[in-house]
């Protein structure tokens, strides 16, 4: 197995590996100057305003439902197909959840679905107060549908954007906001840029920015001008909401500052591998990814869907016969509410029929800037082998 393919990989440099030994050597491990310098750079990558690094794409979604007044009572909204953590962070704050089923073509939240969801919601007396949609993939949502959704039924938007950092939407850097109230990217090292654990909220809400700045350290400001009252001195710092500590160090920081120099390189050669797969699997009984013409994927992942109409082989079996002959695949995602701590919740098979669909067909395929033209073939040869 020495020649193991995994199905996504980080790419650290050695410009990179001397940025963090520069942090290691200096005054501070955190709280220094490298965590506002990556947020800077990422602001200005993404053309926003304020940019809060934090520990996880995890603890971001959190703060981020937290900022916008997420609590008991309230309902959010995200697709079924992506990580767990999509979801976990409105019951983080003791919200109700709520699916909506994808588009069976780009496999992201489905915008007409979420139409006659809201539509059913508001005769019913239940709106959402956030809906978070996730560009699965890399690959963005339709942004100015939802923009339009969420401004005639007064629900928040947070894009799930852990996918999709160096992605495009009508031209315009993913992140820059102007279809959500927030934005959050994740660092981890199978993603398209990383800081180990990592992950950023951005938003052009100043607001919303010192809200979340707040939360990811205790709840504790140390500007006089944010204080109640008068401040008793330098020393003083006040703790004004109950917040955690989800900071981000600096070494991750200077790390991810390096990573972001070549975010734009790391997606032309994802866009490099995608096009290689598109072309030599096309003969395959296989469903290749389907771009919409708005977006710019950052392709972070390359899923595939077994067509069940041309071919008798299942997705498990292909999926065993890969993984046996040392081809990392995966499966992107386990739909959300067939999960048991959701069906514990009252979620059932066939709440979300295109997502389950997509579930029984879905394989995600090596995909990663460093992944090779020999080990590509070596992906496409026994990939056809398991499929006849
Ligand atoms: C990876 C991922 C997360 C969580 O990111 P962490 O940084 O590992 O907390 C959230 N949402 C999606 C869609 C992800 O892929």
């Amino acid at each position: 197995m020495s020649s193991f393919i995994p199905y996504g990989r980080q790419e650290v440099s050695e410009d990179d590996i001397e940025e963090v030994v520069r942090v290691l050597r200096s005054d501070f491990l955190t709280q220094g100057p490298a965590v506002p310098a990556f947020e800077r750079d990422m602001a200005e990558y993404c053309g926003v305003e304020h940019a809060v690094a934090v520990n996880s794409a995890t603890s971001a979604l959190h703060i981020a439902c937290l900022a916008l007044g997420v609590g008991a009572g309230d309902l959010v909204w995200t697709s079924p197909i992506s990580f767990v953590a999509s979801a976990n962070c409105a019951r983080y704050c003791g919200a109700d959840v709520d699916f909506v089923d994808i588009d069976p073509k780009t496999y992201n939240l489905s915008v007409d679905a979420l139409a006659e969801k809201l539509s059913a919601a508001e005769r019913n007396g239940r709106l959402p107060q956030v809906v978070i949609p996730v560009h699965l993939c890399g690959q963005p949502c339709d942004m100015a549908a939802i923009r339009m959704l969420s401004d005639r039924y007064g629900f928040k938007v947070i894009e799930d954007a852990s996918h999709a950092v160096g992605g495009r939407y009508r031209d315009e850097s993913i992140g820059n906001c102007r279809y959500s109230d927030i934005t959050v990217f994740s660092f981890h090292p199978v993603k398209i840029i990383t800081t180990g654990e990592g992950g950023m909220a951005l938003t052009a809400n100043p607001e919303l920015a010192e809200r979340m700045q707040m939360l990811r350290s205790h709840g504790i400001t140390r500007e006089s001008e944010q204080m109640i009252g008068e401040s008793h001195g330098a020393w003083y710092y006040q703790q004004k909401v109950l917040g955690f500590n989800y900071r981000m160090t600096d070494m991750q920081a200077a790390l991810g500052k390096s990573q972001l120099r070549r975010l734009d390189g790391f997606v032309a050669a994802r866009h490099h591998r995608a096009r290689r797969y598109d072309a030599m699997l096309a003969d395959l009984p296989v469903v290749t990814p389907w771009l919409h013409p708005d977006g710019y994927s950052a392709f972070h992942l390359y899923v595939i869907r077994i067509d069940p109409t041309r071919t008798n082989a299942s997705r498990r079996s292909v999926f065993d016969g890969l993984r046996a002959a040392g081809i990392g695949v995966n499966v992107h995602y386990i739909p959300i509410h067939t999960q048991p701590y959701y069906r514990q919740l009252g979620f059932v098979d066939g709440d979300c029929p295109s997502a389950e669909r997509y579930y029984a067909e879905a394989l995600s395929l090596p995909m990663f800037p460093g992944l090779k033209d020999e080990e590509q073939d070596t992906v496409v040869r026994v990939l056809q082998e398991c499929l006849t």
